[in-house]
Parts: structure tokens; C-alpha cells; sequence
């Protein structure tokens, strides 16, 4: 077996100015790391996994799995040792997901949520399993897959490079038929889009370098929240690994000015909310003005009619009161993006284009990655509960977790 033709993109989506993505398109090898942390943080940390994809040769004479899982663990390495020296590195991390090709068999390494599909007889399958809070919940079924898409912790991963001096690597192999199409690509691309859509798009596409910009681009036209990155790669008969067509496209993050142009469109849009405007218009049940001649008879009806307006009128304010008062009183423990533990106040929800129901109240500096998976899920159940009863629950694990 050999790679046909393959192709990047990467793209820092429409919401988020920088791109913490990187992409490693180096045949036989391909690798997508989606970096985490404060400031310039998670560009570091995603740059220098993709760096050691390239560089690494010391892990050349090894095979499939363990060639993968070394360097891996070699990228691991590098990103702990910098975040523990350098302070502004400090709590980085990066997702990577990885492919090697080699004759007959694919070899997977895979950390945190970026994925790995193929495409073989049309059929898009997923071959990683997310390390995610989300994924977590999914399999102990205490939330659905519809659920998942709108929690607000979606985002929060369970496992990372460069937050520990080892790694717990899932690696693995899988038997490579020509035909089959490999797409690894970061979770800005599957939060944005179904396994549907991208079977679609991968399916209707001429070629693998317009199936990837299409994929980026649909990624965008949803909403673009986070970074995309797609690689896709494809193999046929033959001998030796081939490389007729290597299209590496925008492997610098920044996107290419055409697309950055589209991507950059709405970038500083504000959120705006629901309009209000219908609410307004719903209070106005006085109806039509009435002519002179049925005044008199009118004035008694109107007097009824304003009693009842006032009432609903009070009713409408006592039901906001109980609604704010809940909502200053509801707390719950989940996690800030980059897997910081956190009292939140509010209600669990997103509402869509970017609004969400809840603020926090309280970061901590334990990470989501620290704790172990049955902990996470006592943690993160979403109940409700006092600002106090929040911090308590937490501390606990801070007490074992932080130095
Ligand atoms: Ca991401």
C-alpha cells in the first residue's frame, strides 16, 4: 500500500485571533495537535509536538505502534520541561492524534480530542475515542450525544501533552486497504459539524484538497468558534510509499489571504442576544382606540381590561425576580476551557452564538487532566448548589491535587 494524494488545512476559525492549532504532513507520518494555555501558551505547546514529528529520528528504527508512541512521549517531554521553566508556559498543553503508515497497516497514537476517521465504501467511522469530559459523561451514560454538543464544558479534554512528565498514549493498529481515505482533524471541525455533514462533503468533493478547504470552509459558515485543521490522506496500490501530490496548504496556521478573509469576517462581530423587540409588542393588549360613541359603555370593560394588564404585569416581574434570584443562587462546578476547575454561577447551558446562562465565580488552579476519571465524573454531575457548597466540593480535590 501506498499514500495517493493527501492535503492540509489549518485555520484559526472565525471567532479566535490566533490559531493554536498545527498540522505535521510529512509522509509516511501525519499528526494534528491542538494546543491549550493562557497567552501564546498553546501555540508553543502545539508547535513543539509538530516539531518533534519532524525532527525526532531517534525513534526511526522502531515500528507502527511503538515508533508512534515514542514520539509522543518525546513531545510530551519537551512541552512538560518547557512549561516547568519557562513562566509564561506555565499549565500549556496540547491534544495530538497521529497516523503512520507503514506497508499494510496504520498505525494510530492519539491524546485528548482531536480525531481520527477513515472513509472506506463511502462509510465515515471514527477510530479514536476522545479523552474528554464530554466523551466521559457519554459513556457513563449520563449525557446523550445531543447533549454533548451544547455542554458547556465540550471543549475541556481529559488527558494532554505536557501536563505531566509521562503520557497515557492510546495507540493502535488498523489494516489499510487501498481506497481508503484517513481524515485527522482538531475538534473545532467536529463541534462545528456531524459525522453526517463530513461524510457529505468528503464524499462530493473532486479531490482531497478541495474535500479539506470544503470541510474548513462549512466549519466556518457554522459558526467557526475554534480552530479547524484537517489533513486528509488516501491510499492505493503499490509498491513504496508514493508521494504524487503533497498539497500542504496554509501549514503556517494563518490560513491563505483568500480564505483569511472570509474566516476574519464577523471576527470582532459583538454577541447580540435575542431581540426584544416581540415581548414589547406582546404588551399591548389594549386593542384599538374606541370611537366616541361607545366611550361610556367601554369605560367599564377598560378598567377590567387594565386591572388584568397590571396583574400580568406583576406577575411577569415576580416571575423574573424568582428567575434572577435563581440564577444568582445556582452554582456548579465544571471547567474553563483550558481545563482550569471552576465554580460557575448560573445554569449549565449555551444558548447559542456564544451566549451562555452561566459566569464564573471562582478559577482553580487544579486541571481537569489532574483528577482521575471517576473523580471527574462525581465533579462534574452539574448539580445545583450554593456558592459555598460549590467551593467545598472542590477543595476537596484541591487539598489532594495541589501542592
Ligand atoms: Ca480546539
Amino acid at each position: 500500500m501506498r499514500i495517493g494524494a493527501n492535503a492540509g488545512v489549518t485555520d484559526p476559525g472565525r471567532r479566535r485571533r490566533r490559531n493554536e492549532d498545527s498540522l505535521v504532513i510529512d509522509p509516511p507520518l501525519f499528526a494534528v495537535a491542538d494546543g491549550m494555555g493562557g497567552a501564546q501558551a498553546g501555540e508553543v505547546a502545539s508547535r513543539l509536538a509538530a516539531a518533534v514529528f519532524r525532527e525526532y529520528h531517534e525513534a526511526d528504527a522502531l515500528a507502527g505502534e511503538k515508533r508512534v508512541e515514542a514520539i509522543i512521549q518525546e513531545a510530551n517531554r519537551r512541552i512538560y520541561e518547557r512549561a516547568q521553566h519557562d513562566a509564561h508556559a506555565s499549565g500549556m498543553g496540547t491534544t495530538v492524534t497521529a497516523a503512520l503508515v507503514e506497508g499494510d497497516r496504520i498505525a494510530l497514537g492519539h491524546v485528548g480530542d482531536s480525531r481520527a476517521y477513515r472513509v472506506r465504501g463511502g462509510t465515515l467511522e471514527q477510530l479514536t475515542q476522545d479523552h474528554s469530559l464530554v466523551a466521559d459523561l457519554m459513556r457513563s451514560g449520563r449525557l446523550t450525544p445531543e447533549e454533548a454538543g451544547t455542554h458547556p464544558q465540550r471543549s475541556v479534554i481529559t488527558r494532554a501533552l505536557g501536563t505531566d512528565p509521562s503520557v497515557d498514549v492510546d495507540t493502535f493498529a488498523v489494516e489499510a486497504a487501498a481506497g481508503d481515505l484517513y481524515l485527522i482533524c482538531s475538534d473545532g471541525l467536529t463541534t462545528m459539524l456531524g459525522d453526517e455533514e463530513i461524510s457529505r462533503i468528503v464524499s462530493e468533493a473532486a479531490d482531497l484538497d478541495t474535500a479539506a478547504r470544503a470541510l474548513v470552509k462549512a466549519a466556518n459558515r457554522r459558526g467557526g468558534e475554534d480552530n479547524v485543521t484537517v489533513i486528509l490522506f488516501q491510499l492505493e496500490d503499490g509498491e513504496s510509499p508514493g508521494l504524487e501530490e503533497t498539497v500542504a496548504l496554509s501549514a503556517d496556521g494563518q490560513g491563505d489571504p483568500e480564505e483569511l478573509e472570509d474566516t476574519l469576517t464577523g471576527l470582532e462581530a459583538p454577541v447580540v442576544p435575542a431581540s426584544p423587540d416581540h415581548t414589547t409588542a406582546a404588551w399591548e393588549p389594549v386593542g384599538e382606540p374606541e370611537t366616541r360613541s361607545r366611550a361610556r359603555a367601554g369605560g367599564a370593560r377598560r378598567g377590567r381590561r387594565i386591572i388584568v394588564f397590571v396583574l400580568a404585569l406583576a406577575l411577569v416581574a415576580v416571575l423574573l425576580l424568582v428567575a434572577f434570584w435563581g440564577l444568582a443562587n445556582a452554582h456548579f462546578v465544571g471547567a474553563q476551557s483550558d481545563g482550569r476547575l471552576a465554580v460557575y454561577q448560573g445554569l449549565p447551558y449555551d444558548v447559542g452564538g456564544g451566549v451562555s446562562l452561566y459566569r464564573a465565580r471562582y478559577v482553580s488552579e487544579l486541571r481537569a487532566v489532574q483528577l482521575a476519571p471517576e473523580e471527574r465524573a462525581a465533579l462534574f454531575d452539574h448539580d445545583l448548589m450554593a456558592y459555598d457548597a460549590a467551593r467545598v466540593r472542590l477543595e476537596r480535590f484541591e487539598a489532594e491535587g495541589l501542592p
